[in-house]
This record gives structure tokens, C-alpha cells and sequence, in this order.
């Protein structure tokens, strides 16, 4: 995109190269952006869980002036409504100066992330080892190695019986006790786990949480640790062990956002991927006023197990949301309109990017690879191999875009997940697409995805921001 300076007339006119966020970036600049990082780690640090992710934007939209869709009689241009889905999903606007068969623009993004959730009967005692743990399934693409020996917190809903829901958030607040899957030590694992390939190095059945030591103080009872847990959670929250089998308890890192590097410039945390896109898109909605098309927002559930579910991009949410929008808006409208505002609608799919790893450059294409300090990163299309799977956007969209971000002074590179041969991955780009949707990835290049400290640049957040919220405003 934008040159650097040194370059010959020729280069200037005809290459392409990239500039650094941080180069030749004036101190005001610079505090802009370390600012808005601040208030991201706010967000991230609050919403554990998808329904915590929910529960936050919900709050931001609410003191920004968004109202539920349910209090609206009816739209008109520069309303500002949202509307939840299942506590796990939730689709934000603000009403445009158009018609909306004239379509929307839509950034979508995901909040579900990796992690292991708790089964339907967690709960056992190891006598041997006299402690009590929590059987976990874990979540989405993990490397299981990487989640044992970390300080880990526990985040959820159970919902009891009689339909009582019951909130449990245990482990962030420094004051509260954290819980840990142990790794084997050292010593002892040189033929356990020394012989077994790196998928294997903690199998599934091994992610077992420490959660008690102290047996109640009763006769005639076989399993003490375990009646003791059960007794302090009856006490605490009211729940019993058949509880657990209407609960969705998360295992997540017990750790806050923080600042990486001498120089700050990086953010470390769990969950980048992808409430990095959801906050930077929402911040960019939030600073519309009175946009010519309708503006929107969507944070989808389950993307990283498929996009399945009725949270998921491959459910109906975005066509309902479009339903109640077109009934608030027009009177008698048709199946015919609700199709043209699907035809005419443009997405972002925000979804982050790997970054170049520095140790393991191999994977990499380095050429067509994100690295950290180059802006939002632009993925044509996703997929493995042959490019399976992927959406991959047309060439018109992709020039509408780049003049979008160039237009608006935003960073831009662009990405591939990694070397042709190497692997692959999906979004939920081609679910929007399947809507006839023109649709293209753009993110945030993440280093370390997945695991439970990811890392990101500040100035990749900032300029992910900034390419969010000129294309909203696009006409
Ligand atoms: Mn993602
Ligand atoms: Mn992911």
C-alpha cells in the first residue's frame, strides 16, 4: 500500500511494498493508538465466554444508544438497535439513510474461542491421589499440551431443574482460588510421553482439573473430596451433581490481557481469536452517525467447531435479524425485498490471520504471509490445499476494498493461512457468501493462535479498527 520513504520514482509508481504502523508515526499518533488498546484489553479481560462477550457488547451498545429490537415500534434512518440470540450470539445496526433492499454492510466476527468444557459428569475423586477433579471435552482446535501446568478459571452458566439459570465466574479476580491440569513431571515422563508424537503428549482423557483436596467430615461415605466439593457448591450456588448435566462450564485462562514487550507495543491475552475483530468492529459501528447504507455488526457462536448450532454463521440468525429490521422498516414488505437486501449486502468476515512466527518460518510463504506491524490483514480466500472450502472473494470486491482502506489511510496487507501444502482453515466467510453476499476476510494478524496466551500488535488492533469502520460508512 503506502510507500515508504527512499523509494526511486519507479518503485513509487509501480511496486507494492509495505509500510510499518510504526514508522514515521508522530507521538499523538501513537497515543491513539496505545489508548484504544486499553480500552480492548477492558473488553477482552471481561468476556471469558461467549456469553460474557455478548453481556459486554450488550453494555457498550446500551450506553451508545443501541436499543434492543424488541423496543423498537419501528425503524427509521439513524436508529440504533440490537438483538441477542440465545445469550451467545448477537447482530448490532444503525439504520441507514437507504432503503434497506439497497443491502447492508456487515462485519461479521466470532466469539465463541478454544477451551474445555466441563462433561455432563465432571465431577470424580482419585483416591490414590486424594484429590477431586473435572473430566473436560475439549473445544475447537487445540493444542492440548499447551493448557496443562497454567493458572485456569472457570466461567459458565448451569441451569438448574426448574430452568433457574446459575452464574459461575471463578478464577480472574485476584482474591479467587484459580485450578490447574498438571503435566507430568520431568523425571518421569521420558518413556510416558517421551515416545508419544505432539498430539498426543497430553491425550484428551488426560485434561483432568484439580479442583479439591479436603474430605468432608462424615462417616459412611466412600468418595470424602467429592462430597466436600459438592457440599461447598450446594452451599454456594444451590446446585446439586445432576446440575452439572444442564451446565456449560468453561475452562479458561485465569489470566488478564497484558501489555508484551520493553516497548508495550504488544498485546498478550487469551481470545484474540476472535474478539479482537468483534471489539474492533463494534468500535467502529458505535462511531457512525448517520451512515448512507445500514451499518452492521454480527459476533457469531460455534465458528470454531464448524459454525454449527443455532448460534453459528451457518444458521438462520442474520436472515431473522434482516426479517425483523425489513418488518420494523416497511410496511408489507416482501420475500422478494428480503432477498434484495441480502443481494445487495457487502461483508467483512473479520477473522484473524496468522502472523509470521519467527521461530517457524518454514510454514510461512513469506511473501504472502502478515506480520505484526503491517495493518489489517486481507485473506482473498481461506481454505487447504486447492483452495478447499474457502469463499475466495472476486477480484471487483477485492479492488472495492483495497480502495476502501487506501482511501482512508488504513494499513493493509495481505495473508494466507500458511504454505499451499502445509494445512488450512476456515471462517465463516462462505456462509455469508452462500446468502449471495459478496464477502472477504480481513483481521488481525495473531501469533500463537489458539493457544491460551495469544499474542497481537497494537498497531494491527488499531488499524483493524480503522479498516472496520471505513468500510462501514462505504456507500
Ligand atoms: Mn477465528
Ligand atoms: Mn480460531
Amino acid at each position: 500500500m503506502i510507500m515508504s520513504e527512499e523509494k526511486s520514482d519507479l518503485e513509487e509508481k509501480l511496486g507494492f511494498t509495505l509500510q510499518n504502523v510504526w514508522e514515521d508515526i508522530d507521538e499523538e499518533k501513537r497515543e491513539e493508538i496505545f489508548e484504544f488498546a486499553e480500552d480492548y484489553k477492558d473488553f477482552l479481560s471481561s468476556s471469558k465466554t461467549e456469553r460474557q462477550a455478548v453481556e459486554q457488547s450488550e453494555k457498550i451498545l446500551r450506553e451508545n444508544g443501541f436499543k434492543a429490537i424488541s423496543e423498537y415500534e419501528n425503524l427509521e434512518q439513524g436508529d440504533k438497535v440490537y438483538f441477542i440470540n440465545r445469550n451467545k450470539s448477537i447482530a448490532a445496526a444503525v439504520m441507514g439513510k437507504e432503503d434497506l433492499t439497497h443491502g447492508c454492510n456487515i462485519v461479521t466476527s466470532h466469539i465463541d474461542a478454544p477451551r474445555l468444557d466441563l462433561k455432563a459428569r465432571p465431577l470424580y475423586e482419585d483416591g490414590e491421589a486424594s484429590v477431586a477433579l473435572l473430566k473436560t471435552h475439549y473445544y475447537g482446535g487445540i493444542k492440548k499440551y499447551q493448557w496443562v501446568s497454567t493458572p485456569l478459571a472457570i466461567h459458565g452458566r448451569v441451569v438448574k431443574e426448574d430452568g433457574t439459570p446459575v452464574d459461575i465466574s471463578l478464577g480472574d479476580d485476584p482474591d479467587d482460588p484459580i485450578f490447574v491440569i498438571s503435566d507430568l513431571l520431568p523425571h518421569l515422563s521420558k518413556k510416558k510421553q517421551g515416545e508419544r508424537k505432539m498430539k498426543e503428549v497430553i491425550k484428551g482423557e488426560e485434561l483432568n482439573l484439580i479442583v479439591a483436596g479436603i474430605p468432608i467430615d462424615e462417616e459412611d461415605i466412600d468418595e470424602k473430596v467429592k462430597m466436600k466439593v459438592l457440599e461447598m457448591l450446594n452451599d454456594k450456588y444451590d446446585i446439586t451433581e445432576e446440575d452439572f448435566t444442564s451446565a456449560e462450564l468453561e475452562i479458561v485462562p485465569a489470566h488478564d490481557v497484558r501489555d508484551v514487550g520493553f516497548d508495550r507495543s504488544m498485546l498478550g491475552g487469551y481470545a484474540h481469536d476472535d474478539r479482537v475483530c468483534a471489539y474492533t468492529s463494534l468500535r467502529g459501528l458505535l462511531e457512525l452517525n448517520d451512515p448512507k447504507k445500514t451499518a452492521m455488526v454480527i459476533f457469531f457462536d460455534k465458528e470454531e467447531i464448524g459454525s454449527e448450532g443455532n448460534t453459528g454463521a451457518n444458521s438462520e440468525f442474520l436472515e431473522t435479524f434482516y426479517s425483523k429490521l425489513l418488518k420494523l422498516s416497511k410496511e408489507n414488505y416482501t420475500l422478494h425485498d428480503h432477498r434484495e437486501m441480502l443481494d445487495n449486502s457487502k461483508a467483512i468476515s473479520g477473522d484473524v490471520s496468522p502472523a509470521v512466527n519467527p521461530s517457524f518460518k518454514s510454514v510461512h510463504e513469506i511473501q504472502n504471509a502478515a506480520s505484526f506491524g503491517k495493518g489489517i490483514a486481507i485473506n482473498k480466500f481461506t481454505g487447504a490445499g486447492g483452495k478447499y472450502s474457502a469463499n475466495d472473494a472476486h477480484a471487483e470486491y477485492v479492488a472495492f476494498i483495497r480502495r476502501t482502506f487506501n482511501e482512508n489511510d488504513v494499513y493493509w496487507q495481505t495473508a494466507e493461512l500458511g504454505k499451499v501444502d502445509e494445512g488450512g482453515g476456515g471462517t465463516v466467510a462462505k456462509f455469508l457468501a452462500e446468502l449471495n453476499i459478496d464477502v472477504i476476510d480481513a483481521g488481525t494478524p495473531v501469533l500463537g493462535m489458539h493457544a491460551p496466551f495469544e499474542l497481537i500488535s497494537k498497531g494491527d488492533l488499531y488499524h483493524t479498527f480503522m479498516g472496520y469502520q471505513a468500510f462501514l460508512k462505504t456507500e
